[in-house]
């Protein structure tokens, strides 16, 4: 089959028409336009009326999105930050899990004017990563420290959904000695960034073990999505992407990210298609996305709408955004990357983000080469703002109170979908993180720590064991006993004990 014809059979519009309501998709932009306008000036009760829901942990209607979103007075807009970082410290305590993005193609069929892997940018060298390559990247990427990954591709039958099957066997497949010679670490769990499929090629990846389906739909508006994904390409298709992630749910891939890429078009209006999504998710599958993205569109080579965008978000409205957006989908996860600078992660961090990334490398490749992005420019999707090490990142969060977390346990327990989010909601998934975060922190600190990260780390996990001793919860259901003896087998040397 040529290129041409396997674009061609991709899309089955049976999977796109199963889920609309009386043939209409979950963006009503009309709508979108005018609760916008109707929740103008919300006055300060309403205001705290919505809060007031939120730290129920329940997700909110558009209207009351809006509303949040119309806020302008700085004296709300700082009750708001206050109660959303609130509302994260119920769901998700003061951990920040951390994982690093796995490049493993850059050729596309699709000409995202954004993107540096569109197939017109004739400046991208392409490469496909073979499974030796993807064992050599996995072993670098491990020895940073990470267990988590996120697999990324462009779209292309080379790296169709079979070669995505490999290539997630073939990361688990690493186990690695650590630099203190104490145990092992491997990647326990991969996440995957990748165009929509159809269920049957869904389920494939199930099957193969992936944590977390993850796809931005770029923009929810449908004419300006059309500016920038050319109709006639496979990622023209609207539909077929905004119904991407319900597909894998279908499929059984329990654990579902969407996004949307910020500065494509007016924030509000993606910030209000978001919790669209959200809420459609929730009334097919009686769940929200585990976690939502937000990216800040960046410069890329090749890509002439990633630096004149007349819909650029400045700091302050990132800072809006990400509020309204923890307070409105309370129970999802939300991610910052290394995208932005480190200021603007740490602040992030700080108002609600509970997923970060770092020791990043976008290029093909990059990690095992030990190659920073000015030496691999033109293999690269955009540019980062942060290329700081994991221990850096680890120890500044610490240092905020924060901590690191590489828990894989949820996935691994069955702590997913549906169960998750009603443990999440009753605030008691936040719990067993906890613990998982701990023993995580602790493996971290003793194989992978600078000095400097276990004088800051050590304090702080004192303070966290402080906490789990006098918190009822853990006594109550006997926890107590396996966590510390699995705590000390961790110390001595054992890897990859979790609760
Ligand atoms: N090809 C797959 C797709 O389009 O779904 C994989 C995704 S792409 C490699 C990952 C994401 O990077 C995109 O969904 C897009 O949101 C984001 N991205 C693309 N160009 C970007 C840019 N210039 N700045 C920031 N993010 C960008
Ligand atoms: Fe290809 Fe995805 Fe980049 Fe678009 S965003 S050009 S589909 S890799």
């Amino acid at each position: 089959m040529t290129v041409k014809e396997w674009t061609r059979q991709v899309v089955k519009q049976d999977e796109i028409d199963k889920y609309l309501d009386r043939g209409k998709d979950f963006i009503d932009e009309e709508e979108i336009a005018r609760e916008l306008q109707r929740q103008q000036h919300p006055a300060a009760s309403r205001v705290r009326d919505i809060l007031q829901k939120s730290l129920e942990i329940k997700t909110l209607t558009p209207a009351e999105t809006a509303a949040l979103l119309n806020v302008d007075d700085p004296a709300l807009l700082e009750e708001m930050e206050t109660t959303a970082l609130a509302v994260k410290r119920k769901v998700y305590d003061n951990r920040v899990v951390f994982f690093a993005p796995l490049y493993l193609s850059n050729l596309c069929v699709n000409n995202c004017l954004y993107c540096g892997f569109r197939e017109d940018n004739k400046e991208e060298k392409r490469h496909v990563l073979s499974m030796d390559e993807v064992a050599r990247e996995t072993e670098a990427v491990i020895d940073e420290g990470h267990k988590r990954v996120i697999a990324v591709y462009g779209e292309h039958p080379r790296s169709h959904v079979d070669y995505m099957v490999d290539s997630l066997a073939a990361i688990y497949s690493i186990k690695r000695a650590t630099p203190s010679g104490r145990g092992f670490n491997n990647i326990r769990r991969v996440n995957v960034n990748a165009a929509p499929m159809e269920v049957a090629d869904l389920r494939k990846l199930w099957r193969a073990g992936i944590g977390t389906y993850q796809v931005f739909q770029e923009t929810y508006h449908r004419g300006r999505y059309a500016e920038l994904h050319a109709p006639t390409t496979l990622k023209g298709h609207y539909r077929w992407r905004l119904y991407a992630v319900h597909r894998a749910m279908e499929a059984g891939v329990e654990d579902v990210a969407i996004g949307a890429l910020f500065g494509l078009y007016d924030w509000r209006f993606e910030v209000m298609g978001l919790l669209r999504h959200a809420r459609d998710l929730e009334r097919c599958f009686g769940v929200g996305p585990h976690t939502v993205s937000f990216p800040r569109l960046q410069p890329a080579l090749g890509a002439p709408a990633s630096a004149r965008s007349p819909f650029l978000v400045s700091d302050e409205h990132a800072r809006r955004l990400v509020t309204v957006i923890r307070l409105a989908i309370p129970c999802s996860g939300l991610i910052v990357t290394a995208r932005e600078r480190p200021e603007t992660r740490r602040e992030l961090i700080r108002l609600g983000c509970t997923q970060t990334d770092a020791s990043t490398r976008l290029g093909i490749g990059a990690y095992a080469k030990g190659l920073k992005q000015e030496e691999n420019a033109d293999k690269v999707q955009f540019t980062l703002g942060d290329q700081r090490g994991l221990d850096e990142v680890a120890r500044e969060l610490a240092n905020d109170g924060m901590i690191t977390s590489f828990c894989t346990a949820g996935y691994r327990c069955g702590r997913t979908g549906e169960r998750i989010m009603t443990m999440l909601e009753k605030g008691a998934e936040r719990k067993f993180c906890k613990l998982n975060a701990v023993l995580t922190f602790r493996e971290f600190l003793d194989d992978y720590a600078s000095p400097a990260t276990r004088l800051v780390g050590e304090r702080l996990v004192e303070q966290e064991m402080k906490e789990i001793e006098a918190d009822g919860f853990f006594a109550g259901k006997g926890l107590l006993p396996l966590f510390r003896s699995y705590y000390d087998r961790i110390k001595n040397g054992e890897r990859d004990l979790y609760m």
